[in-house]
């Protein structure tokens, strides 16, 4: 958790608790009394503390409560660490050499189970008071039907009820490497009461009266007190809930002031009326009636475009929501007001079947609209280029290649990035790059970020969402299916295609064992083949390993329906539009993704008739594998999936690494302190809407906390 990979981040992270006066939280931590210069290293190194203010920030991942008493029939598999009391009835000795351990029975008015020492048996068996009443604290572990504990701490019911102790014991994040070294629980405890010692009265405050009055919150100080050295479970709630109320208040707020800053100094071309094209476009040539939601982003994007600030949306809507048309709608505003825009796709198949539906949703109109991408023969190349840069090409779709330096628009007003999650930012940056203004940027993307986390990843983003689906969409029917069932499978298949329909099956492909994937896939299409021989059935194939050329012809061949399979691996997973394509088999489902099903399931279902999805896995599951599947057969709500993957996975395997950091906070969780986080951003806006200087001296600590913050280059600079 803690390795030297993420350190930077880290110490970024922390200086969210950075009080103003540096004075001796800055202290390096070798000064800390019981530190010294060894230890001081394995400090750094293992957790990244370099200050006092660093280790006051290392907060305990959770709390031994020894309040608490259980007996034996109240343990379950997932009981932690508990206290029982007891008598020990029986001890043995079992097991040889290595092996050898000893085990002594303990029971209590409810039941029995075990304790067990591997080490210092002897001096253990010699001490073991037989039919005593004890008390028996440590990690429970169930081994077939009984509960044991491996070296549990013994003590006698008698001194324990004589002795004072801490009530909740504070567990702090550890490695290996510390605990081996000696710095174990014990010892940090210890540190952590000495350094409290030293500190506690720069502990200012960093929240505004009213805030603190409003939400009644703890003092910092009590708040640091009580997480490191709680006596009662409610301070403790008290010492959280402030304290993620900070973190997450001080987040939002720098995120909304660079909201402000960027609307301010980035300027931007304001396209303010509404033409020609996108007027005859509205009212003459759109092919169905837009749904409510669809509109609604369109006059957000309207709005936001007729300002001078560059506008940075991400556009969200489910896969088959219609993101294109409105995609359209916004490049037309953009031609109306004299400017060209762009499209860029993340695979060569998806840039063209934008081009060919842009094309014909445009027949009517005036307009020239291009593809690039990098199979474009040189000569187009050429006329692409001129007709960029004297004007008279009016859109150009197209990969990667769009970003070629060759590629040199007139006047680049918008540009458009379809499938978001395939590019990084250093591309999105290259894009706006181009020109003199920075160009409108919209981002569309079917992966639907969590409201929650897309607050707090793209706080300074703006979003919208299409949150409805064009009408008459029959709902897909998923099914979960044993691989013993396939037969049954091929017969259903057979019949879909007996009605005209085609069929999708797909294999995983997981990057590190490629040679494999690629085995089971060519096992699958055997298997197929065999099951639907030519000529009554033609089969498409589709994988990573083949050339270009032949996957677009492949892939061409199912889009024009001279095949009514597609057997292929996960590159199919995004945008594809077939659709007749009323099935998507998905293979060994157990080992995708949430999102990734999601996607692949969203290839079918374009079309009026009935479609289905079919999640093929064997018998052997994971808790996390059947909660997808259960997940993906229940819902087909795009948002519902995200919160369920971002709740399996956490934020930062969903974000992918790049944005992972900026998630790592120090003690909110961005899932399940979604709540404080609202009322963060909330109180962080209307500070700013009534002291943006901030100088009211209310806002004092704010102010001091956030300049302090801004100190540091941070990490959130990396989105624009
Ligand atoms: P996505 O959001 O996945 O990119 P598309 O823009 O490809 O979705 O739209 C999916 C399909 O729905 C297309 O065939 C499109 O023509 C159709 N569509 C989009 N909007 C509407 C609408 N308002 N009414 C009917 N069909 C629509
Ligand atoms: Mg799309």
């Amino acid at each position: 958790m803690f390795n030297s990979g993420e350190y930077t981040y880290k110490i970024e992270t922390f200086y969210i608790f950075v009080a103003m006066n540096a004075g001796k939280l800055q202290t390096p931590i070798d000064y800390l009394k019981g530190v010294g210069p060894s230890r001081a290293d394995l400090l750094r190194s293992e957790l990244g503390i370099h200050t006092y203010q660093d280790l006051l920030n290392l907060f305990p991942n959770r709390y031994i409560d020894k309040t608490q008493y259980y007996t034996i029939n109240q343990l379950q598999p997932t009981s932690a660490d508990v206290q029982i009391i007891g008598k020990v009835t029986h001890i043995k000795t079992v097991g040889e050499g290595r092996s050898k351990r000893l085990v002594a029975t303990y029971i209590d008015q409810t039941g029995a189970m075990e304790l067990v020492w591997f080490k210092g048996l002897k001096w253990i068996r010699e001490r073991l008071k037989i039919n005593v009443p004890y008390v028996a604290f440590g990690r429970v572990q169930r081994f077939g039907s009984t509960y044991s504990i491996a070296h549990p701490d013994l003590e006698l019911l008698e001194e324990h009820e004589k002795g004072l102790r801490a009530a909740m014991q504070p567990v702090y994040p550890s490695t290996e490497k510390l605990s081996n070294r000696g710095i174990t629980n014990r010892v940090m405890n210890g540190l952590m009461q000495t350094l409290f010692q030293e500190v506690h009265k720069e502990l200012d405050e960093s929240l505004s009266p009213g805030i603190i009055e409003a939400l009644k919150l703890m003092s910092r100080k009590k708040a640091y007190l009580n997480i490191h050295f709680p006596q009662k479970q409610e301070n403790l709630a008290r010492a959280q809930f402030r304290l993620k109320f900070e973190e997450l208040f001080f987040i939002q707020f720098q995120l909304l002031v660079k909201n402000l800053l960027h609307k301010k100094k980035i300027k931007g071309y304001a396209f303010e009326h509404i033409g020609e094209n996108f007027s005859e476009f509205y009212n003459k040539h759109l092919p169905f009636e837009l749904t409510g939601a669809q509109k609604r982003v369109v006059k957000e994007i309207r709005n936001d475009l007729g300002k001078p600030a560059q506008m940075n949306r991400l556009l969200q809507g489910d896969v088959g929501s219609g993101k294109t048309i409105v995609a359209l709608l916004t490049m037309l505003i953009a031609i109306d007001n004299g400017f060209q825009a762009c499209l860029m796709a993340p695979t060569e198949i998806l840039a063209i079947q934008h081009y060919q539906g842009l094309s014909e949703l445009c027949q009517k109109l005036d307009i020239k609209i291009a593809l690039l991408t990098g199979s474009s023969k040189t000569r187009e190349r050429r006329v692409i280029h001129e007709s960029l840069e004297d004007g008279s090409l009016h859109i150009l779709i197209g990969t990667h290649a769009l970003l070629e330096d060759k590629v040199q628009f007139k006047n680049l007003g918008l540009a458009i990035i379809d499938e978001q999650h395939r590019f990084g930012v250093a591309q999105r940056s290259k894009l706006w790059h181009k020109n003199d203004l920075p160009p409108h940027i919209l981002i569309m993307t079917a992966t639907p970020i969590p409201r929650t986390l897309a607050m707090s990843v793209y706080g300074d983003l703006d979003v919208s969402v299409i949150d409805e689906l064009p009408p008459g969409r029959k709902a897909i029917k998923t099914v979960h299916r044993y691989d013993n069932n396939r037969l049954k499978v091929f017969g259903f298949i057979r019949d879909e295609i007996k009605k005209g329909r085609q069929i999708y099956i797909v294999y995983p492909l997981i990057q590190e064992s490629e040679a494999l994937d690629y085995k089971d896939l060519m096992d699958g299409y055997e298997s197929i083949s065999r099951e639907f021989p030519m000529p009554d059935y033609q089969i498409s194939i589709v994988h990573g390993q083949m050339k270009p050329d032949d996957k677009d012809y492949e892939m061409n061949r199912f889009v024009n329906g001279e095949t009514q399979i597609m057997v292929a691996t996960t590159v199919i997973e995004v945008g594809v539009n077939v659709p007749n394509a009323s099935v998507m088999v998905i293979e060994s489902a157990e080992r995708f993704g949430l999102s990734q099903l999601h996607q692949l399931r969203g290839r079918v279902g374009r079309g009026a008739d009935q479609s289905y999805c079919i999640l093929m896995t064997g018998h052997k599951l994971s808790e996390d594998s059947k909660t997808r599947l259960q997940t993906m057969t229940r819902t087909n709500d795009g948002f519902e999936i995200a919160e369920v993957d971002l709740k399996l996975r956490g934020p930062g395997d969903l974000m992918g690494t790049q944005q992972s950091g900026m998630l790592n906070l120090k003690i909110a969780d961005i899932v399940k302190d979604n709540e404080i986080m609202k009322a963060a951003r909330g109180y962080a806006s209307a500070v700013l809407k009534e002291d943006p200087q901030l100088q009211k001296p209310e806002n004092l600590p704010i102010r001091q906390t956030y300049a302090a913050l801004m100190k540091f280059k941070n990490i959130w600079n990396y989105i624009s």
